[in-house]
């Protein structure tokens, strides 16, 4: 078998391009076929290091055994086997075996849906496949792949490259090399060259930090050179614990060291005769102390909702967040694809001279006409396009020398492809789609950028690219240069934000003149009524020019220009405005947060009137909002914000709502504000630079589609969709987990508090040689907290979201889960039902019986124990009927378990509805089938006895309704619904 990669050495970077291709069998324009890869992918294997292979079922396994409940039960099991008690040492081991095969099932599959989640947000790669391009998993990547990668992606596979403009790979992970390494294509002749200078290849998880290329992969998984140092490197899988989960562990080792003390309590008031008797009534305290199901509960009820969440299209890398996201306050947004739709249609021109342009069609699909409006109002600049009075259509035959280079500026300066899909009929843009709306417009005039760079009848193309200066976020322009055929010169393109590119223009194009601009800002002055008027109609403003420029010859390079030679000047051309709509679900998510207390930033790369048109359609500034001197300044530019000072940022009054000519950098200094403020803060980003302000963010969401790598790895949520609305169920999501953690936390806390004042109390009962006679028998206890109070809490955990949930503020991030008020329920419940089961073993021996507490009716049943074993039949069913319906207490802090109508019912959680009814349907086997209830519970049968228990049923519900409307009356309210007025705009 002929296995290129495993060959070593292997030294392709001393192979030139076509023997690579050759010797992997591939193509480089289209890529490999669908049946290579898939015999390659059976050849190699995925791509990915072994050693990194998921879920351990033994590590899952060993967490079940070696959890402080399991030590406590064997040990329980082995002092009932001493004691020669067969039957409650047997079902002790059941309740192990039981109790550890559930716990492994639901954790194993827990960590494997957090498992596969955590795959679903690992990197992507582009290849081309098929011919086309395609976005797949990197360990799918296979030997012979074209990968196409630029600035902020992370190499998939080691590759050897075959195309790259101004590319530089941050290596430091593989070489130590510090500076990113600029690229080359030059076939290297030392087959021993160090990995660090093989300039030809690029290499696995190493970062593009500049520039973008393609290559062919040549090793994949543990064959590339990352998988050869693999182990140490393979990033930790993120399973590290939360904050909350940390929190339990915490508690769980306080109760611990609680349940020993009480286990000394027992022991002493038996004067420390220890009998196995006294032994297992200490353990039984420790099992009622321990709330065995908690951390279980939690792990299932965050995956639960980690899982619901993917499914809505929010993917949580770090289970942190899930908790931040309940609190945040205040989410910071991009504009473009994610509160806009990134269908970016280019609708209008201006030259300068000669008027505005109106382009018409929809989409990306590539017909329209160019209709000249000349100067007109911005009323009637609005209305263009829907009105039809305008009917001067101009096309490229006729079109003025200007507008001729706006075309081409748009069609050259431009690296975004136009896609017809033969099957489904669809124009498809590939690429940034700013580029792709002015592709389809150069295309529209049938001067596309393929027309212009294929090569014509004479073998020449008309255009042919020699250097590419890429946009990016922190210099908001781009610039090319190109061999122009007809001329034989070099001519630079550029296109950009107005302000950063009329800094580097030194003269402006009107009709066929060239005009010299005196003054520095001459041309803002003649431009700027325009820009303004484009962009406060919402549309994002280009700024065109171009130049002919000079070759600069060095030895090296024949056509050498760096960024500073090329961007000086230019000739301005003109302007030209493209349309973003909003997404459809925009403004009600962003009203929705208003209403839920939660602020909406919009921090954008666009000029502030576009901003500003954009945040009043989606409702995150007043419609009417004008600048004023009294009010606060809620639209500000990037370079406003930047000059004030940390202590001018504290005294505004309010942050601005909206940041145009936003860079990476105000990111952060907004985060810090925020901080500053104590809010919490989330923020999305999707470019190489945010990754510092997606870091210090308390959430950071990158985008799914349109992120790089690079900020993906920052964040801790990735949203498939890249919609603003995602976010905003994700938040729910938040509040809903963590409310409901809090609910099932008070219901299994007040259960154990509960029993333990039932047993602790129950240590005052002696017969008359003076032994203790419990209240309850160590399988009851069991029984109650496995079987009685596990699924309820579990169901509370799914509990489904209450409208009210968005209408309330933010939680405090201070406030954990053992809020004052969650530890007075716990008590306060917890001693109520305590105590009322305890009335109903004291009733039934006191009250109705003769108070006779037999001999030694601890561990078999006699006739004299008859009246003992009845009272614990009471006492255990009493409880067992309060543990269960107090599930529906914990449904509402302070809400009445009934109300309010339309929010929920008894039956809206059925897992609820359920798990209480067979709860309470369990009552009757264990109590009325003989043996089990004798030898087994240790108690006996019901029948008058019901009506005590009934009678305290009663008295809980209505104790437990007249304690939430204490709380109601006397504390400050918990739900203040944020005002209907102020949210909506
Ligand atoms: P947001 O931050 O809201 O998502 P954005 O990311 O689109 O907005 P940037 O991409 O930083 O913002 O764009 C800022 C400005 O840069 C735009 O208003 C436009 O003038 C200019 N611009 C955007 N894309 C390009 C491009 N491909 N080439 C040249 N200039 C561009």
């Amino acid at each position: 078998m002929s296995n290129p990669t495993t060959e070593a050495p292997l030294p392709y970077h001393t192979y030139d391009i076509q023997d690579t291709a050759q010797k992997l069998d591939t193509n480089l324009e289209d890529g490999l076929s669908s049946q290579q890869v898939q015999e390659r992918l059976q050849q190699y294997g995925h791509n990915q290091m072994s050693g990194n292979g998921g879920v351990s079922p033994w590590k899952v396994l060993f967490r079940q055994i070696a959890n402080s409940l399991t030590i406590i039960l064997v040990a329980a099991m082995a002092i009932a086997f001493s004691a020669k008690d067969w039957v409650e040492g047997a079902v002790i081991g059941v309740v192990i075996i039981t109790n550890t095969t559930i716990g492994f099932f639901q954790e194993y599959r827990a960590e494997k849906t957090m498992d596969s989640l955590r795959k679903m947000a690992s990197p992507t790669s582009r290849v081309m496949r098929d011919g086309n391009l395609a976005h797949i998993s990197t360990n799918e990547l296979v030997p012979g792949d074209i990968l196409v990668f630029e600035n902020g992606d992370v190499i998939g596979a080691d590759a050897r490259l075959f195309e790259q403009f101004n590319l530089e790979v941050d290596e430091a992970l593989l070489t130590g090399e510090s500076l990113p390494v600029p690229k080359t294509l030059e076939t290297l002749t030392d087959p021993d060259e160090p990995i660090g200078d093989r300039i030809n290849l690029v290499y696995s998880s190493t970062t593009v930090t500049k520039g973008r290329g393609r290559g062919v992969v040549i090793a994949t998984g543990m064959q590339s050179e990352i998988g050869k140092i693999a182990k140490s490197l393979i990033e930790s899988s993120g399973d590290s614990k939360t904050k909350l989960q940390k929190s339990m562990d915490k508690m769980g080792y306080l109760l611990f060291i609680f349940a020993l003390l009480l286990g000394v309590v027992v022991f002493a008031v038996n004067k420390f005769r220890i009998t196995a008797e006294v032994a297992i009534y200490a353990i039984s305290l420790g099992i009622a102390v321990i709330p065995e199901g908690l951390i279980a509960v939690v792990t299932l009820t965050m995956a639960a909702g980690v899982r619901s969440m993917a499914k809505n299209k929010a993917i949580i890398r770090q289970l942190n967040s899930l908790e931040a996201l309940g609190s945040v306050t205040n989410i910071c947004s991009d504009k473009t694809g994610t509160l806009t739709q990134s269908k970016m249609v280019m609708t209008k021109a201006y030259i300068p001279g000669d008027g505005y342009y109106h382009i018409s069609g929809a989409g990306f699909i590539p017909e329209g006409q160019v209709i000249r409006l000349g100067e007109i109002s911005a009323n009637d600049l609005a209305m263009a396009g829907s009105s039809d009075s305008y009917t001067q259509v101009v096309n490229y035959e006729n079109m003025g020398a200007p507008l001729r280079r706006v075309v081409e500026v748009s069609s050259l300066c431009n690296m975004a492809t136009l896609k017809h899909d033969k099957t489904t009929g669809e124009w498809i843009g590939v690429g940034d789609p700013t580029e792709t709306a002015l592709q389809v417009f150069a295309t529209k005039v049938g001067r596309g950028r393929p027309a212009l760079t294929q090569k014509t009848d004479n073998g020449h193309p008309e255009f042919s690219l020699h250097a590419e200066f890429p946009f990016d976020s922190t210099v908001k322009r781009m610039s090319v240069v190109y061999t122009e055929e007809k001329s034989g010169k070099h001519i630079a393109y550029m296109k950009g934000a107005t302000e950063r590119v009329i800094g580097c223009c030194s003269r402006i194009k009107i009709g066929d003149r060239e005009e010299t601009i005196e003054k520095p800002d001459q041309l803002s002055q003649m431009i700027g009524y325009q820009v303004e008027q484009l962009a406060s109609n919402g549309l994002r403003v280009l700024s065109l020019a171009y130049r002919y420029i000079e070759p600069q010859l060095s030895e090296t390079h024949p056509d050498y220009w760096t960024r500073e030679q090329v961007e000086r000047d230019m000739v301005f051309v003109g302007l030209v405005g493209i349309y973003d709509p909003p997404r459809a679900e925009s403004k009600e998510s962003v009203e929705q947060c208003a209403r839920a207390g939660i602020r909406v930033h919009m921090l954008t790369g666009d000029h502030p009137a576009t901003a500003a048109a954009i945040a009043r359609e989606v409702s995150i500034i007043p419609p009417n909002y004008r600048e004023s001197k009294e009010g606060p300044k809620l639209v500000m530019t990037a370079m406003e914000f930047d000059a004030l000072t940390d202590q001018e940022i504290d005294d505004l009054e309010e942050l601005p709502y909206v940041i145009a000519r936003c860079s990476p950098d105000t990111k952060v200094k907004m985060i810090k504000a925020l901080h500053r403020r104590k809010k919490i803060a989330a923020m999305t980003g999707d470019g190489v630079n945010d990754s510092p302000s997606l870091k210090i963010a308390n959430v950071g969401i990158a985008m799914g589609m349109a992120g790089s790598d690079v900020a993906k790895q920052a964040s801790d949520i990735v949203l498939t969709d890249d919609n603003f609305a995602t976010i905003v169920r994700a938040v729910e999501e938040g509040r809903r987990i963590f409310a409901n953690i809090q609910k099932f936390v008070l219901h299994l806390m007040s259960g154990n508090v509960s029993e333990v004042i039932a047993l602790v109390i129950g240590l005052c009962f002696a017969d008359s040689s003076g032994l203790t006679v419990y209240p309850m028998s160590p399988v009851q206890i069991l029984f109650l907290n496995m079987v009685t109070s596990s699924p309820p809490a579990m169901a509370l955990g799914l509990e489904p979201n209450n409208p009210l949930t968005m209408r309330m503020p933010p939680r405090s991030p201070t406030s954990g889960i053992f809020t004052l008020e969650i530890i007075s329920d716990i008590l306060v419940y917890g001693t109520l039902m305590g105590g009322l089961s305890l009335l109903n073993f004291v009733l039934v021996v006191f009250g109705f019986g003769d108070g006779n507490l037999g001999h030694d009716c601890n561990s078999a049943y006699s006739d004299a124990c008859d009246l003992v074993f009845r009272a614990r039949g009471a006492a255990f069913s009493c409880l067992t009927l309060l543990i269960l319906l107090h599930a529906y207490n914990c449904r509402s802090l302070r809400e009445p378990q009934w109300l309010p109508p339309g929010i929920r019912n008894y039956y809206s959680n059925r897992p609820l509805f359920w798990s209480i009814f067979l709860g309470c349907g369990l009552l009757i086997p264990v109590l009325y089938i003989p043996y089990v209830n004798t030898s087994i519970f240790k108690h006996q049968y019901l029948t008058w006895e019901w009506a005590v228990v009934g009678v305290s049923v009663l008295i809980f519900l209505a104790a437990s309704e007249l304690y939430k409307l204490i709380k109601r009356r006397t504390m400050k309210p918990n739900i203040v619904l944020v005002d209907d007025e102020k949210a909506a705009y």
